[in-house]
């Protein structure tokens, strides 16, 4: 969707390259047609010469453009990509990977959470971050105030909030 407009300005540089290309033909030919002989061959060869010259500076004034377009968008793609890259790795910082089931080393559940049921996955967060977050398994953004993920519920446990002693 985004390439649509480089695509038409390729497009209309492309017609108008024939375009252009056509007319300095026929205006030669008129003029061949008006000189004679060899005045009117001369000035046909040139028309044509400067036609065609005149097409391809447009077309690549044009292509170069949509181009230009074209390199934005993927730019801008790009970046976006990087931002979510980067907020991946904020949030879910470098000690969080691993993804635990709910047993063994994981903490005792919170009763407030207790209603995802005994063999939702849990993950271990070093802090809550501010704003936003990225679920570590599923990657769904979503509130950094939520104690489990909206989509696929694994359950987010935050180092920093556990009860001390265990
Ligand atoms: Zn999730």
């Amino acid at each position: 969707m985004r390439n649509e407009t480089s695509q038409k300005i390729q497009n209309f540089a492309g017609v108008l390259f024939y375009c252009i290309i056509a007319l300095s033909v026929i205006a030669g030919i008129s003029y061949l047609m008006l000189l004679q002989g060899i005045s009117g061959a001369v000035a046909l060869l040139i028309a044509v010469a400067m036609g065609t010259l005149l097409a391809f500076l447009y077309k690549y004034v044009c292509t170069g453009f949509g181009e230009i377009v074209e390199h934005q968008a993927e730019q801008t793609a790009l970046l976006i990509k990087m931002t979510e890259l980067m907020k991946d790795v904020a949030n879910a910082g470098p000690a969080t990977g691993s993804v635990t089931p709910r047993t063994a080393e994981a903490p005792a559940p919170a009763k407030a959470e207790a209603d995802d049921g005994p063999n939702t996955p849990a993950v271990r967060l070093t802090t809550r971050a501010v704003g936003e977050i990225v679920c570590p398994v599923c990657r769904k953004p979503q509130l950094s105030n939520r104690n489990s993920c909206y989509s696929c519920g694994c359950r987010f446990i935050y180092d920093d909030e556990q009860p001390a002693g265990r």
